[in-house]
């Protein structure tokens, strides 16, 4: 039998970005409840030797080559062993003496690592949505064969999961994602046609990563939101519903068939999501800021404007057409995004450019892996013509 009082050991792919970051915060808080058994990085090495020396690991993955030399080195000194290349990360997910992995990378380089570890039956601790945006019906049905848990980070996500907690026979009605609305909430075309990416690098609530921070600008990442909600949750496209909350004090909330509703609140921080998914089914103590209801004696919900801000229907029509459409969506807007941060184009050229992705890019009903690799690798190329 296992023993619950041992440490729970984590692997965290990603662990150099800000959910990643975060997540070893909350690890230093509780050297008594979790120790770090994997650290991977795409190409910061000198936090991830920092990290490596701090937390001790069995080993890290540097995922490009560059410095993997001088780390391997440095790092064996410390009785640490360090790999390079993608196909490191899928290897290092199955070491035996894992017992959760936290998905903290950003994007479709997320799914195979993922496969990998539900494969080795580890229990994720799922921040990388765009892998359920990608193949939520073969990464769900994998967890399921291999009946392994995935619990979610997202903040909305892992407030919806809080709510059903002890609900498991009650049936969802539905389930209203709140979304900030992003800095450019209320904002004109107009308006929007001149946004500089330093500008919309800026949320008003949240500090994230580059990628998501502009997905959060364009409604993109209520969009992949809605999507990864359906494959966590079992849900159908018109049960789940957005409401634009600009405080981000409800992170989300779910309906029951009797009309209740049960919301969870806090002040945003991400800490308390990762905290909530890496030591579940338990609570455990926490010095995060508390909320303080006189200082919000107003708590706002508006609709979302899905005419200016393109990308959240552009989602919900991924998910209705299911198949390969999400894979497609989400490869354009991975492309799409990174061109706005280059200042390759302009802001709302992101949506444009994912929509026409969407719609000519080949469609497969029943997609094995394979297919969702072609649809990625397709959609690239149709949204790099696009920008060109
Ligand atoms: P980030 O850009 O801050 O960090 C990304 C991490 O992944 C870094 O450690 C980086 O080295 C690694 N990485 C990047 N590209 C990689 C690749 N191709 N291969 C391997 N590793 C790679 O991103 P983030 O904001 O921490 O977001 C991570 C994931 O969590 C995203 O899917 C995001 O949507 C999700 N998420 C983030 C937040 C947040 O507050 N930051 C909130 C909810 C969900
Ligand atoms: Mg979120």
């Amino acid at each position: 039998m296992k023993d619950t009082t041992a440490k729970k050991r984590i692997a965290i792919l990603g662990s150099t970005g800000s959910i990643g970051t975060q997540a070893l915060d909350v690890v230093r808080q509780h050297p008594d409840k979790f120790e770090i058994s994997v650290l991977t990085a795409n190409s910061n090495s000198t936090l991830l030797r920092q990290q490596a020396i701090e937390f001790k690991p069995n080993t890290v993955v540097i995922v490009e080559d560059k410095s993997y030399d001088a780390l391997s080195k440095e790092l064996w000194e410390f009785g640490i062993k360090t790999f390079t290349g993608e196909s490191a990360l899928c290897d290092v997910v199955q070491i035996e003496e894992i017992d959760i992995v936290l998905t903290a990378l950003v994007g479709f380089a997320g799914l195979k690592p993922t496969i990998a570890a539900i494969e080795a039956k580890k229990p994720i601790a799922l921040a990388n949505k765009e892998t359920l945006v990608v193949a939520g019906q073969l990464i769900t049905q994998l967890a399921m064969d291999n009946n392994v848990p995935i619990l979610p980070v997202d903040s909305e996500h892992s407030a919806i999961f809080q709510c059903l907690v002890g609900e498991f026979h009650n049936p969802i009605e539905k389930i209203y994602l709140t979304a900030s609305g992003g800095p450019f909430r209320g904002w004109s075309k107009d308006d929007l046609n001149k946004v500089s990416p330093s500008a919309a690098l800026k949320h008003p609530n949240w500090e994230m990563g580059a990628k998501i921070t502009i997905d959060s600008a364009t409604l993109m990442n209520k969009g992949l939101e809605v999507i990864e909600a359906k494959w966590l949750f079992n849900l159908s496209v018109d049960q789940i519903d957005v409401i634009v909350h600009p405080e981000s004090i409800v992170h989300s909330i779910v309906q029951f068939e009797d009309g209740s509703m049960k919301a969870q609140m806090g002040l945003p921080d991400m800490k308390l999501p990762i905290q909530y998914a890496l030591a579940y089914p338990n609570r455990i103590l926490s010095s995060f800021l508390r909320f303080d209801f006189l200082k919000y004696p107003t708590l706002r919900f508006e609709k979302a404007d899905r005419e200016t801000f393109k990308n959240l229907n552009l989602a919900y029509e991924a998910l209705s057409m299911e198949g390969t459409a999400a894979c497609a969506l989400n490869a354009a807007n991975e492309v799409s995004n990174q061109a706005f941060r280059d200042h390759q184009i302009s802001f709302l050229d992101i949506a444009e450019i994912n929509q026409k992705v969407l719609h000519e890019s080949t469609y497969c009903k029943t997609p094995s892996l394979e297919d969702y690799l072609e649809a990625d690798k397709e959609a690239r190329t149709l949204a790099k013509t696009q920008i060109r």
